[in-house]
Protein backbone atom coordinates (compact mmCIF):
# COMPACT_ATOMS: atom_id res chain seq x y z
CA UNK A 1 0.00 0.00 0.00
CA UNK A 2 1.65 3.43 -1.03
CA UNK A 3 1.35 5.24 2.53
CA UNK A 4 -1.25 8.37 2.16
CA UNK A 5 0.30 11.68 1.99
CA UNK A 6 0.46 12.93 5.75
CA UNK A 7 3.26 16.00 7.06
CA UNK A 8 2.86 14.18 10.14
CA UNK A 9 4.12 10.89 8.90
CA UNK A 10 6.44 12.92 6.53
CA UNK A 11 8.10 14.21 9.72
CA UNK A 12 8.62 10.43 11.64
CA UNK A 13 9.87 9.11 8.71
CA UNK A 14 12.58 12.23 7.83
CA UNK A 15 13.07 12.38 11.90
CA UNK A 16 14.13 8.93 12.19
CA UNK A 17 16.45 9.21 9.02
CA UNK A 18 17.96 12.24 10.49
CA UNK A 19 18.82 10.04 13.86
CA UNK A 20 19.92 6.70 12.27
CA UNK A 21 20.61 6.87 8.33
CA UNK A 22 24.19 7.73 7.30
CA UNK A 23 24.01 8.83 3.74
CA UNK A 24 26.50 8.23 0.83
CA UNK A 25 28.76 10.58 -0.08
CA UNK A 26 27.64 13.12 1.91
CA UNK A 27 28.36 15.81 5.28
CA UNK A 28 25.55 13.96 7.48
CA UNK A 29 24.68 17.11 9.42
CA UNK A 30 24.64 19.32 5.89
CA UNK A 31 21.81 17.48 4.42
CA UNK A 32 18.34 17.43 3.82
CA UNK A 33 16.56 14.37 2.78
CA UNK A 34 13.24 14.76 1.06
CA UNK A 35 11.03 12.45 2.67
CA UNK A 36 9.48 10.31 -0.17
CA UNK A 37 6.23 9.09 0.41
CA UNK A 38 5.49 7.11 -3.28
CA UNK A 39 6.48 6.91 -6.64
CA UNK A 40 4.68 5.40 -9.53
CA UNK A 41 5.94 5.59 -13.43
CA UNK A 42 7.84 8.78 -14.10
CA UNK A 43 6.34 10.54 -10.71
CA UNK A 44 7.20 9.89 -7.51
CA UNK A 45 5.56 12.74 -4.36
CA UNK A 46 6.38 13.48 -0.78
CA UNK A 47 4.27 13.79 2.45
CA UNK A 48 2.54 16.89 1.29
CA UNK A 49 1.55 15.53 -1.55
CA UNK A 50 3.89 17.70 -3.81
CA UNK A 51 4.72 15.61 -7.13
CA UNK A 52 7.83 15.41 -8.78
CA UNK A 53 8.47 14.19 -12.44
CA UNK A 54 11.77 12.19 -11.98
CA UNK A 55 13.99 13.30 -14.74
CA UNK A 56 16.88 11.51 -13.27
CA UNK A 57 15.35 7.95 -13.02
CA UNK A 58 16.53 8.35 -9.33
CA UNK A 59 20.45 7.26 -9.96
CA UNK A 60 19.74 6.91 -13.87
CA UNK A 61 18.39 3.31 -13.37
CA UNK A 62 14.28 3.20 -13.19
CA UNK A 63 14.44 2.88 -16.62
CA UNK A 64 10.98 1.24 -16.94
CA UNK A 65 9.79 3.92 -14.06
CA UNK A 66 8.49 3.12 -10.44
CA UNK A 67 6.53 0.16 -9.76
CA UNK A 68 5.57 -1.39 -13.18
CA UNK A 69 2.71 -3.45 -12.22
CA UNK A 70 4.23 -6.68 -14.14
CA UNK A 71 7.87 -6.51 -12.16
CA UNK A 72 6.00 -5.68 -8.89
CA UNK A 73 3.73 -9.15 -9.60
CA UNK A 74 6.94 -11.49 -10.88
CA UNK A 75 8.85 -10.03 -7.14
CA UNK A 76 5.75 -11.42 -5.11
CA UNK A 77 5.96 -14.33 -7.30
CA UNK A 78 9.28 -15.17 -7.18
CA UNK A 79 8.90 -14.08 -3.07
CA UNK A 80 6.09 -17.25 -2.92
CA UNK A 81 7.57 -19.69 -4.29
CA UNK A 82 11.68 -18.92 -3.34
CA UNK A 83 12.96 -15.78 -2.28
CA UNK A 84 16.57 -17.37 -1.99
CA UNK A 85 18.61 -19.83 -2.79
CA UNK A 86 22.58 -19.76 -2.68
CA UNK A 87 24.35 -19.35 -5.51
CA UNK A 88 26.12 -22.65 -6.19
CA UNK A 89 22.58 -24.30 -7.47
CA UNK A 90 20.79 -23.98 -10.30
CA UNK A 91 17.52 -21.65 -10.11
CA UNK A 92 15.14 -21.20 -12.82
CA UNK A 93 14.91 -17.00 -12.11
CA UNK A 94 19.01 -16.77 -12.35
CA UNK A 95 19.43 -19.17 -15.43
CA UNK A 96 16.67 -17.48 -17.16
CA UNK A 97 18.25 -14.23 -16.28
CA UNK A 98 21.52 -15.17 -17.55
CA UNK A 99 19.82 -16.73 -20.75
CA UNK A 100 17.75 -13.00 -21.50
CA UNK A 101 21.10 -10.70 -20.67
CA UNK A 102 23.61 -13.01 -22.90
CA UNK A 103 20.90 -13.00 -25.69
CA UNK A 104 21.21 -9.36 -25.95
CA UNK A 105 25.20 -8.57 -25.36
CA UNK A 106 27.15 -8.15 -28.28
CA UNK A 107 29.44 -10.93 -29.35
CA UNK A 108 30.38 -13.92 -27.60
CA UNK A 109 29.39 -12.13 -24.45
CA UNK A 110 27.74 -15.36 -23.21
CA UNK A 111 28.19 -16.68 -20.05
CA UNK A 112 26.98 -14.12 -17.09
CA UNK A 113 28.75 -13.48 -13.71
CA UNK A 114 26.18 -12.02 -11.06
CA UNK A 115 26.90 -9.37 -8.75
CA UNK A 116 24.75 -6.96 -6.25
CA UNK A 117 25.94 -4.07 -7.93
CA UNK A 118 27.92 -1.92 -10.44
CA UNK A 119 30.77 -1.16 -8.61
CA UNK A 120 31.65 -5.24 -7.69
CA UNK A 121 31.01 -6.36 -11.12
CA UNK A 122 33.72 -3.29 -12.23
CA UNK A 123 35.95 -5.27 -8.86
CA UNK A 124 35.11 -9.14 -10.53
CA UNK A 125 35.89 -7.44 -13.92
CA UNK A 126 39.21 -5.84 -13.44
CA UNK A 127 40.06 -9.35 -11.47
CA UNK A 128 38.88 -11.76 -14.37
CA UNK A 129 40.91 -9.42 -16.69
CA UNK A 130 44.36 -9.72 -14.39
CA UNK A 131 43.92 -13.62 -14.06
CA UNK A 132 43.20 -14.44 -17.93
CA UNK A 133 46.28 -11.93 -18.93
CA UNK A 134 48.78 -12.49 -15.53
CA UNK A 135 49.64 -8.76 -15.79
CA UNK A 136 49.20 -5.86 -13.14
CA UNK A 137 47.65 -2.39 -14.34
CA UNK A 138 44.48 -1.07 -15.33
CA UNK A 139 43.76 1.61 -17.71
CA UNK A 140 41.44 4.38 -16.80
CA UNK A 141 39.93 7.80 -18.03
CA UNK A 142 39.87 10.64 -15.98
CA UNK A 143 36.97 11.78 -16.57
CA UNK A 144 34.51 8.39 -15.46
CA UNK A 145 32.58 7.02 -12.89
CA UNK A 146 32.82 3.10 -11.98
CA UNK A 147 31.98 2.43 -8.74
CA UNK A 148 32.14 3.45 -4.38
CA UNK A 149 33.86 0.24 -3.67
CA UNK A 150 37.90 0.12 -3.29
CA UNK A 151 38.95 -0.99 -6.51
CA UNK A 152 36.40 0.68 -8.25
CA UNK A 153 36.85 3.71 -7.05
CA UNK A 154 40.00 3.74 -7.78
CA UNK A 155 39.97 3.18 -11.51
CA UNK A 156 37.39 6.17 -11.28
CA UNK A 157 38.27 9.37 -12.45
CA UNK A 158 35.89 11.94 -10.79
CA UNK A 159 36.46 14.18 -7.45
CA UNK A 160 34.78 11.21 -5.33
CA UNK A 161 38.19 9.42 -5.88
CA UNK A 162 40.37 11.91 -4.35
CA UNK A 163 39.40 11.24 -0.51
CA UNK A 164 39.47 7.38 -0.95
CA UNK A 165 42.56 6.65 -3.24
CA UNK A 166 44.51 4.60 -1.74
CA UNK A 167 47.47 5.30 -4.73
CA UNK A 168 46.57 1.29 -5.84
CA UNK A 169 49.55 0.53 -7.38
CA UNK A 170 48.76 -0.25 -11.09
CA UNK A 171 45.72 2.43 -12.26
CA UNK A 172 46.90 4.70 -14.46
CA UNK A 173 44.10 7.22 -15.84
CA UNK A 174 44.33 9.01 -19.20
CA UNK A 175 42.33 10.95 -21.43
CA UNK A 176 39.31 10.04 -23.34
CA UNK A 177 38.08 11.73 -26.10
CA UNK A 178 35.84 15.08 -25.16
CA UNK A 179 35.80 17.76 -28.18
CA UNK A 180 33.60 20.33 -26.05
CA UNK A 181 37.22 20.42 -23.53
CA UNK A 182 39.67 18.84 -25.62
CA UNK A 183 42.72 18.39 -23.79
CA UNK A 184 43.99 17.65 -27.43
CA UNK A 185 43.95 20.66 -29.28
CA UNK A 186 41.48 19.26 -31.51
CA UNK A 187 39.01 21.25 -33.67
CA UNK A 188 36.98 18.36 -35.11
CA UNK A 189 35.82 15.33 -34.10
CA UNK A 190 38.43 13.38 -36.00
CA UNK A 191 41.15 14.89 -34.54
CA UNK A 192 40.07 14.33 -31.25
CA UNK A 193 39.43 10.62 -32.06
CA UNK A 194 43.07 10.31 -33.17
CA UNK A 195 44.54 12.19 -30.97
CA UNK A 196 43.25 10.04 -28.42
CA UNK A 197 43.47 7.09 -29.87
CA UNK A 198 47.58 8.33 -29.85
CA UNK A 199 47.85 9.62 -26.39
CA UNK A 200 46.37 6.04 -25.22
CA UNK A 201 48.79 3.86 -27.20
CA UNK A 202 51.57 5.85 -26.11
CA UNK A 203 50.64 5.84 -22.62
CA UNK A 204 50.86 2.09 -23.13
CA UNK A 205 53.84 2.14 -24.46
CA UNK A 206 55.69 4.11 -20.76
CA UNK A 207 53.78 2.27 -18.75
CA UNK A 208 54.64 -1.15 -20.55
CA UNK A 209 52.29 -2.85 -22.81
CA UNK A 210 53.16 -6.35 -20.97
CA UNK A 211 52.26 -4.74 -17.67
CA UNK A 212 48.47 -3.75 -18.63
CA UNK A 213 45.59 -6.24 -18.12
CA UNK A 214 42.74 -3.91 -18.61
CA UNK A 215 41.66 -0.74 -19.89
CA UNK A 216 38.08 -0.12 -18.56
CA UNK A 217 35.84 2.84 -20.29
CA UNK A 218 32.17 3.72 -20.24
CA UNK A 219 30.95 3.26 -23.25
CA UNK A 220 29.66 6.23 -23.00
CA UNK A 221 30.79 8.19 -19.47
CA UNK A 222 27.75 8.91 -17.81
CA UNK A 223 28.13 10.75 -14.49
CA UNK A 224 30.98 12.47 -15.66
CA UNK A 225 29.44 14.21 -18.34
CA UNK A 226 27.52 12.06 -21.11
CA UNK A 227 30.42 12.31 -24.00
CA UNK A 228 29.61 10.18 -26.69
CA UNK A 229 32.71 8.81 -27.69
CA UNK A 230 33.72 10.28 -31.94
CA UNK A 231 33.35 7.53 -34.55
CA UNK A 232 35.77 5.46 -34.47
CA UNK A 233 37.33 5.53 -30.89
CA UNK A 234 35.98 2.60 -29.37
CA UNK A 235 36.84 -0.06 -32.48
CA UNK A 236 40.11 2.00 -32.12
CA UNK A 237 40.44 1.08 -28.83
CA UNK A 238 39.51 -2.70 -29.24
CA UNK A 239 42.27 -2.53 -32.50
CA UNK A 240 45.05 -1.23 -29.79
CA UNK A 241 43.79 -3.81 -26.76
CA UNK A 242 44.19 -6.36 -29.49
CA UNK A 243 47.50 -5.72 -30.61
CA UNK A 244 48.68 -5.66 -27.08
CA UNK A 245 47.11 -8.70 -25.38
CA UNK A 246 44.81 -6.05 -23.27
CA UNK A 247 41.33 -7.07 -21.95
CA UNK A 248 38.94 -4.42 -22.96
CA UNK A 249 36.40 -3.86 -20.29
CA UNK A 250 32.96 -1.80 -21.29
CA UNK A 251 31.42 -0.33 -18.49
CA UNK A 252 27.95 -0.53 -19.19
CA UNK A 253 26.06 -0.06 -15.40
CA UNK A 254 24.37 3.34 -16.64
CA UNK A 255 24.90 3.40 -20.53
CA UNK A 256 22.81 -0.33 -20.60
CA UNK A 257 19.37 -1.57 -21.22
CA UNK A 258 17.77 0.83 -23.16
CA UNK A 259 18.88 3.86 -21.65
CA UNK A 260 20.81 5.04 -24.81
CA UNK A 261 18.16 3.96 -27.33
CA UNK A 262 19.71 0.53 -27.68
CA UNK A 263 20.11 -2.86 -25.60
CA UNK A 264 23.67 -2.16 -25.13
CA UNK A 265 25.47 1.23 -26.30
CA UNK A 266 28.21 -0.56 -27.55
CA UNK A 267 26.04 -1.48 -29.95
CA UNK A 268 25.94 1.82 -31.36
CA UNK A 269 29.64 1.81 -32.15
CA UNK A 270 29.46 -1.84 -33.41
CA UNK A 271 32.32 -2.62 -30.94
CA UNK A 272 32.22 -5.81 -29.03
CA UNK A 273 34.52 -5.38 -25.81
CA UNK A 274 35.63 -8.91 -23.83
CA UNK A 275 33.76 -8.22 -20.69
CA UNK A 276 31.20 -5.71 -20.34
CA UNK A 277 29.45 -4.92 -16.78
CA UNK A 278 25.85 -4.06 -15.99
CA UNK A 279 23.71 -3.10 -13.09
CA UNK A 280 20.83 -0.40 -12.93
CA UNK A 281 18.50 -1.14 -16.04
CA UNK A 282 19.08 -4.60 -16.13
CA UNK A 283 15.74 -4.62 -13.51
CA UNK A 284 14.99 -0.95 -12.93
CA UNK A 285 16.67 -1.35 -9.60
CA UNK A 286 13.74 -2.74 -8.31
CA UNK A 287 15.72 -5.46 -6.28
CA UNK A 288 20.47 -4.99 -6.27
CA UNK A 289 21.70 -6.77 -9.51
CA UNK A 290 24.30 -5.99 -11.60
CA UNK A 291 27.15 -8.44 -13.28
CA UNK A 292 29.59 -8.99 -15.77
CA UNK A 293 29.09 -10.54 -19.27
CA UNK A 294 32.46 -12.86 -20.05
CA UNK A 295 33.57 -13.80 -23.92
CA UNK A 296 34.29 -17.12 -24.31
CA UNK A 297 37.91 -16.93 -24.33
CA UNK A 298 37.77 -15.39 -20.87
CA UNK A 299 35.58 -18.24 -19.86
CA UNK A 300 37.60 -20.72 -20.96
CA UNK A 301 40.61 -19.40 -18.22
CA UNK A 302 38.37 -20.66 -15.68
CA UNK A 303 37.08 -23.88 -17.70
CA UNK A 304 39.67 -26.02 -15.47
CA UNK A 305 40.38 -23.64 -12.86
CA UNK A 306 38.15 -22.00 -10.05
CA UNK A 307 37.58 -18.48 -10.52
CA UNK A 308 38.56 -16.76 -7.20
CA UNK A 309 35.51 -14.62 -5.95
CA UNK A 310 31.54 -14.80 -5.37
CA UNK A 311 29.29 -13.27 -3.55
CA UNK A 312 26.49 -14.95 -0.93
CA UNK A 313 24.02 -12.89 -2.82
CA UNK A 314 24.94 -13.33 -6.70
CA UNK A 315 22.22 -13.88 -8.45
CA UNK A 316 19.71 -13.73 -5.84
CA UNK A 317 16.69 -15.19 -7.25
CA UNK A 318 14.31 -11.96 -6.62
CA UNK A 319 16.48 -9.62 -7.88
CA UNK A 320 16.88 -12.24 -11.21
CA UNK A 321 13.14 -12.72 -11.49
CA UNK A 322 12.53 -9.05 -11.43
CA UNK A 323 15.34 -8.93 -14.00
CA UNK A 324 13.67 -11.55 -16.40
CA UNK A 325 10.37 -9.58 -15.85
CA UNK A 326 11.78 -6.26 -17.04
CA UNK A 327 13.70 -7.17 -20.14
CA UNK A 328 10.21 -9.04 -21.24
CA UNK A 329 8.44 -5.84 -20.38
CA UNK A 330 10.72 -3.94 -22.46
CA UNK A 331 10.91 -6.13 -24.79
CA UNK A 332 6.86 -6.20 -25.20
CA UNK A 333 6.28 -2.84 -24.93
CA UNK A 334 8.95 -1.87 -27.02
CA UNK A 335 10.96 0.48 -24.33
CA UNK A 336 14.24 0.37 -26.44
CA UNK A 337 12.52 1.58 -29.25
CA UNK A 338 10.78 4.06 -27.58
CA UNK A 339 13.86 5.75 -25.69
CA UNK A 340 15.21 6.22 -29.89
CA UNK A 341 12.62 7.30 -31.32
CA UNK A 342 11.39 10.09 -28.62
CA UNK A 343 15.06 10.83 -27.95
CA UNK A 344 15.48 11.54 -31.48
CA UNK A 345 12.42 13.26 -32.25
CA UNK A 346 11.24 15.05 -29.27
CA UNK A 347 14.35 15.73 -26.80
CA UNK A 348 16.81 16.20 -29.05
CA UNK A 349 15.06 19.14 -31.21
CA UNK A 350 13.68 20.38 -27.71
CA UNK A 351 17.30 20.46 -26.14
CA UNK A 352 18.57 22.59 -28.85
CA UNK A 353 15.88 24.65 -29.17
CA UNK A 354 16.53 25.07 -25.53
CA UNK A 355 20.16 25.86 -26.20
CA UNK A 356 19.60 28.63 -28.88
CA UNK A 357 17.60 30.72 -26.21
CA UNK A 358 19.49 30.08 -22.98
CA UNK A 359 23.10 31.86 -22.90
CA UNK A 360 23.59 29.59 -20.15
CA UNK A 361 23.69 26.15 -22.37
CA UNK A 362 27.07 25.89 -23.47
CA UNK A 363 26.59 22.07 -25.12
CA UNK A 364 24.00 19.37 -25.92
CA UNK A 365 24.77 16.25 -26.16
CA UNK A 366 23.47 12.47 -26.09
CA UNK A 367 21.14 10.20 -27.57
CA UNK A 368 18.37 8.02 -26.86
CA UNK A 369 17.00 8.84 -23.15
CA UNK A 370 20.45 9.97 -22.23
CA UNK A 371 21.23 13.60 -22.60
CA UNK A 372 23.42 16.23 -20.76
CA UNK A 373 23.74 20.16 -20.85
CA UNK A 374 26.61 21.35 -20.13
CA UNK A 375 25.97 25.03 -18.16
CA UNK A 376 28.62 27.71 -18.84
CA UNK A 377 29.20 31.21 -17.98
CA UNK A 378 30.54 32.38 -21.07
CA UNK A 379 29.70 30.49 -24.16
CA UNK A 380 32.88 32.18 -26.03
CA UNK A 381 35.20 30.96 -23.04
CA UNK A 382 32.98 28.08 -22.32
CA UNK A 383 33.56 28.90 -18.90
CA UNK A 384 31.62 26.03 -16.61
CA UNK A 385 28.82 27.72 -14.38
CA UNK A 386 30.34 26.72 -11.42
CA UNK A 387 33.99 25.69 -11.11
CA UNK A 388 35.18 22.05 -11.12
CA UNK A 389 34.36 20.04 -7.74
CA UNK A 390 32.21 23.42 -6.65
CA UNK A 391 30.70 22.89 -3.20
CA UNK A 392 28.48 25.14 -1.16
CA UNK A 393 28.34 28.47 -2.26
CA UNK A 394 30.79 28.07 -4.88
CA UNK A 395 27.64 25.72 -6.42
CA UNK A 396 25.12 28.47 -6.22
CA UNK A 397 24.24 28.52 -9.39
CA UNK A 398 23.64 25.34 -10.20
CA UNK A 399 21.48 24.84 -6.69
CA UNK A 400 19.44 27.44 -7.79
CA UNK A 401 18.99 26.34 -10.88
CA UNK A 402 17.83 22.72 -9.20
CA UNK A 403 15.90 24.49 -7.04
CA UNK A 404 13.84 26.42 -9.92
CA UNK A 405 13.23 22.84 -11.40
CA UNK A 406 11.29 21.35 -7.90
CA UNK A 407 9.47 24.50 -7.78
CA UNK A 408 8.33 23.44 -10.52
CA UNK A 409 7.55 19.78 -10.06
CA UNK A 410 10.85 18.42 -12.06
CA UNK A 411 13.54 16.78 -10.11
CA UNK A 412 16.64 16.63 -12.04
CA UNK A 413 19.97 15.48 -12.70
CA UNK A 414 22.82 17.72 -11.83
CA UNK A 415 26.60 17.09 -11.23
CA UNK A 416 28.88 19.99 -10.68
CA UNK A 417 28.11 22.31 -14.23
CA UNK A 418 25.82 19.86 -16.44
CA UNK A 419 22.48 18.75 -15.64
CA UNK A 420 21.55 15.29 -17.65
CA UNK A 421 18.23 14.74 -18.77
CA UNK A 422 18.00 11.24 -17.75
CA UNK A 423 14.01 10.34 -17.47
CA UNK A 424 12.56 7.22 -17.44
CA UNK A 425 12.85 4.97 -21.22
CA UNK A 426 9.29 4.69 -21.73
CA UNK A 427 8.00 8.24 -20.01
CA UNK A 428 5.31 9.14 -22.63
CA UNK A 429 5.74 12.07 -25.07
CA UNK A 430 3.35 14.38 -23.01
CA UNK A 431 5.07 13.59 -19.94
CA UNK A 432 8.25 14.53 -21.50
CA UNK A 433 7.15 18.18 -23.05
CA UNK A 434 6.20 18.82 -19.13
CA UNK A 435 9.34 18.47 -17.88
CA UNK A 436 11.24 20.20 -20.78
CA UNK A 437 8.80 23.30 -19.62
CA UNK A 438 10.04 23.51 -16.46
CA UNK A 439 13.31 22.75 -18.04
CA UNK A 440 13.41 25.90 -19.88
CA UNK A 441 11.84 27.72 -16.47
CA UNK A 442 14.83 26.68 -14.45
CA UNK A 443 17.28 27.50 -17.40
CA UNK A 444 16.43 31.51 -17.51
CA UNK A 445 17.73 31.24 -13.46
CA UNK A 446 20.98 29.35 -14.78
CA UNK A 447 20.92 32.24 -17.08
CA UNK A 448 21.03 35.10 -14.80
CA UNK A 449 24.79 33.80 -13.50
CA UNK A 450 26.06 34.04 -17.51
N1 LIG B 1 29.72 2.14 -13.31
C1 LIG B 1 29.00 3.16 -13.81
C2 LIG B 1 29.21 3.57 -15.23
C3 LIG B 1 28.06 3.82 -13.01
O1 LIG B 1 27.34 4.83 -13.51
C4 LIG B 1 27.87 3.38 -11.68
C5 LIG B 1 26.85 4.03 -10.75
N2 LIG B 1 26.45 5.30 -11.06
C6 LIG B 1 28.65 2.33 -11.20
C7 LIG B 1 29.55 1.72 -12.04
C8 LIG B 1 28.50 1.82 -9.78
O2 LIG B 1 27.32 1.15 -9.65
P1 LIG B 1 26.71 0.89 -8.18
O3 LIG B 1 26.41 2.21 -7.59
O4 LIG B 1 25.52 0.02 -8.46
O5 LIG B 1 27.74 0.14 -7.41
Amino acid sequence: MTPQPSPQAGAAVKAADRAHVFHSWSAQELIDPLAVAGAKGSYFWDYEGKRYLDFSSGLVYTNIGYQHPKVVAAIQEQAARMTTFAPAFAVEARSEAARLIAERTPGDLDKIFFTNGGADAVEHALRMARLHTGRPKVLSAYRSYHGGTQQAVNVTGDPRRWASDSGTAGVVHFWAPFLYRSRFYAETEEQECARALEHLETTIAFEGPGTIAAIVLETIPGTAGIMMPPAGYLAGVREICDKYGIVFVLDEVMAGFGRTGTWFAAGLYDVVPDLMTFAKGVNSGYVPLGGVAISGEIAATFAERPYPGGLTYSGHPLACAAAVATINVMAEEGVVEHAARLGAEVVEPALRELAERHPSVGEVRGTGMFWALELVKDRETREPLVPYNATGQAAAPMSAFAASAKAHGLWPFVNMNRTHVVPPCNITEAELKEGLAALDTALSVADEYT
